[in-house]
């Protein structure tokens, strides 16, 4: 039974992907291509048998689907479903892009991109809507490659449709937390500046000399390293710091967003902090949580350890932990007295985000 059930599984992913086969000309790239690990496109060619499936994938299929056949019954011929739009760079390289949907009207062209991710984190909280309307950093968190791609869409769309306004969406069906408790909505996410030239040409760059993962997750979800034709690579151009005239444009105009956002934050801030009187807070609800802001007391004990040792013995060290300041200090007191300090410690590291 279950062979006939899997089968009927593998017969709702063929449904998805049916009538779906993008063309690029002869050593065009895609979009997509540009945006991840160059390895991938490399290990497509040589491997069209490997897919990337899951439900997540079939849900986006029939989502892209359903939104082309609703505009092509609403717009007709006027509806353009992933036309083939094309940059050619002074590098030598043709870039395809092929955005979802393009409804071509007599002043403006709406373009919209399709995505049904699992879940995006939102500050839509307590409101019934079905259908969002946003604009970049508001209300939902779109992921960056997303947003890159959406601007890559925008740029290529204002050089081929230059007598035109370019209106570009991403256009989501999600789940987000509303009242803490899931919510499925629409999102039409506004995208609203497009790519610079300067941009194209340093992915383009990029993608031409450095074959590694774009992202730190890339490897995880790469079905090259699941059927192991590749054992992973580090993201390694991005991991040691770079001082921001370094950084590449598109990750520059996000840092730059998010200093603005972090002098915002603290402005707004330091007038709460002047309003609100002393030992007086805020309860509200921050991603479905309660959360507390403003002047709140909490209590905290100083150990006299001294003295916990004296009662508690060698038991006192199943609460304590050595702080990193002292660290140095204790080093010293090993050496003096004839020891190495890594016979007494396990060197690990971890990579975790560091916010302003
Ligand atoms: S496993 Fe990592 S390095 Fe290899 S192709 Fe996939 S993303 Fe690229």
């Amino acid at each position: 039974m279950e062979e006939i059930l899997k089968k009927l599984v593998d017969e709702i992913s063929s449904l998805a992907t049916e009538g779906r086969e993008i063309t690029y000309s002869k050593n065009a790239i895609g979009i997509t291509t540009l945006l991840f690990c160059p390895l991938k496109a490399e290990f497509r060619q040589q491997h069209p048998e490997i897919k990337t499936e899951g439900p997540e994938i079939d849900d986006g299929y029939f989502f892209e689907k359903a939104v082309k056949q609703a505009a092509t019954n609403l717009f007709g011929k006027r509806t353009l479903i992933e036309p083939t739009i094309p940059y050619e760079s002074p590098q030598g390289v043709r870039i395809e892009g092929h955005p979802d949907l393009v409804i071509v009207g007599k002043e403006k062209v709406l373009a919209l991109e399709c995505k049904a991710p699992n879940f995006l984190f939102s500050t839509a909280n307590g409101i019934g809507d079905s259908i969002l309307f946003c604009k970049n950093g508001q209300t939902v968190s779109i992921s960056p490659h997303y947003q890159l791609q959406a601007r890559i869409q925008k740029f290529l769309l204002q050089k081929h449709f230059n007598n035109k306004e370019i209106v570009h969406y991403i256009f989501a069906k999600t789940l987000i937390r509303s009242k803490s408790r899931l919510k499925k909505v629409y999102i039409f996410h506004e995208t609203q500046t497009a790519a610079t030239q300067q941009e194209m040409e340093y992915m383009i760059s990029q993608f031409l000399n450095e074959k590694s993962p774009r992202y730190p997750w890339e490897c995880h979800y790469c079905p090259y390293k699941k059927h192991g034709i590749c054992e992973g690579k580090a993201v390694t151009q991005q991991a040691a710091a770079q001082t921001l005239k370094e950084v590449p444009p598109h990750l520059k105009n996000l840092t730059e967003s998010y200093i603005q956002a972090h002098t915002t934050l603290k402005e707004i801030e330091a007038m709460l902090k002047e309003a609100l009187p002393p030992d007086t807070h805020i309860e509200l609800p921050l991603n479905g949580k309660p959360t507390k802001i403003g002047w709140i007391t909490r209590t905290r004990y100083i150990w006299n350890i001294p003295k916990l040792f004296n009662t508690l013995g060698k038991q006192i060290f199943d609460f304590l932990y050595l702080k990193p300041r002292a660290t140095a200090a204790l080093e010293e007191a090993i050496q003096r007295s004839g020891k190495d300090p890594q016979q007494f410690r396990e060197k690990t590291s971890k990579t975790t985000w560091k916010a302003l």
